[in-house]
């Protein structure tokens, strides 16, 4: 088979954000398959086909995607910050294995981008500087109860956590449950950083004690990070603090 998937990340909103390397998979692809707002992020050329969907079923998108590879054509399947985050890499492979055989001698290929917790982390300081780990709030993929024993158990275990996927109009309510369990882990003044569209001219980045931060909105588009025990903050004057996470424990 001649065709080819590249499942390209396309970073966090700011194109100097994206790779070289996804920016060239970009410009050799024949079609173009993601979700409307990451389709409408890559500029319109002669010899590209945009396949802009609104379906939220991403293994629906990536079935489509390996079936145009399979007729021949390069494809290139898009996600904002990095497709192996939450995002449209793990649908592609997900309808691979369970699709026609031959679909498995395509060229299939990952082009990473950075993830909208490694934006956020880089716009307060150093946050991920300790032990860290990512989850995700939706709970249209997996038990809500799932997600709270998770959750539950990497607070515990005193990581840095990033949410991604907080809140949304369908889920209102799981993004104060998630800081709720938190406080029963952590200190009422541990730096909770709600970062909202990285890198898009609508960005709003904000540092709030837990306490403070189960009061405060947030939406689809905000990364969520809550610090560890160690997690602490520079204040400065004039200024934003600094946020970080010394790399070393028990010293
Ligand atoms: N693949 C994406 C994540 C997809 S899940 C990545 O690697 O970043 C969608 C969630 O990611 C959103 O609900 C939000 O929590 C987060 N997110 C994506 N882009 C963001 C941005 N620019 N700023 C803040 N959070 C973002």
């Amino acid at each position: 088979m001649s065709g080819s998937v590249t499942v390209i990340g396309l970073g966090p909103g700011d194109f100097r954000y994206l790779t070289p390397a996804a920016s060239d998979a970009l410009d050799a692809a024949q079609d173009l398959i993601g979700y409307f707002p990451y389709v409408a992020r890559v500029p319109e050329r002669t010899g590209l086909v945009r396949h802009a969907s609104d379906n939220r079923v991403e293994v629906d998108r990536a079935r489509h995607a390996l079936e145009l590879a399979a007729s021949g054509r390069r494809v290139a399947v898009v996600s904002g910050g990095d497709p192996g985050v939450f995002a449209m890499a793990a649908a592609v492979f997900e309808a691979l294995e369970a699709g026609d055989p031959a679909w498995r001698a395509l060229t299939v290929t990952v082009e990473p981008g950075i993830t909208a917790m490694l934006a956020a982390a880089a716009r307060v300081g150093a946050p991920l500087g300790g032990d860290f780990c990512a989850i995700s709030l939706s709970d249209n993929l997996k038990p809500w109860k799932v997600i709270t024993a998770r959750l539950g158990a990497v607070l515990a275990a005193d990581l840095v956590v990033a949410l991604y996927n907080p809140i949304s109009r369908a889920r209102p309510w799981q993004l104060d449950a998630a800081l709720t369990l938190a406080s029963e882990h952590r200190a009422p003044d541990t730096p909770v950083i709600l970062a909202r569209a990285v890198g898009r001219p609508d960005e709003a980045i904000r540092v709030l004690g837990l306490a403070e931060a189960r009061e405060a909105e947030a939406d689809m588009a905000t990364l969520v990070m809550i610090g560890a025990s160690a997690t602490r903050l520079i204040p400065r004057e004039g200024g934003a603090p600094f946020v970080y996470t010394p790399r070393s424990v028990g010293r």
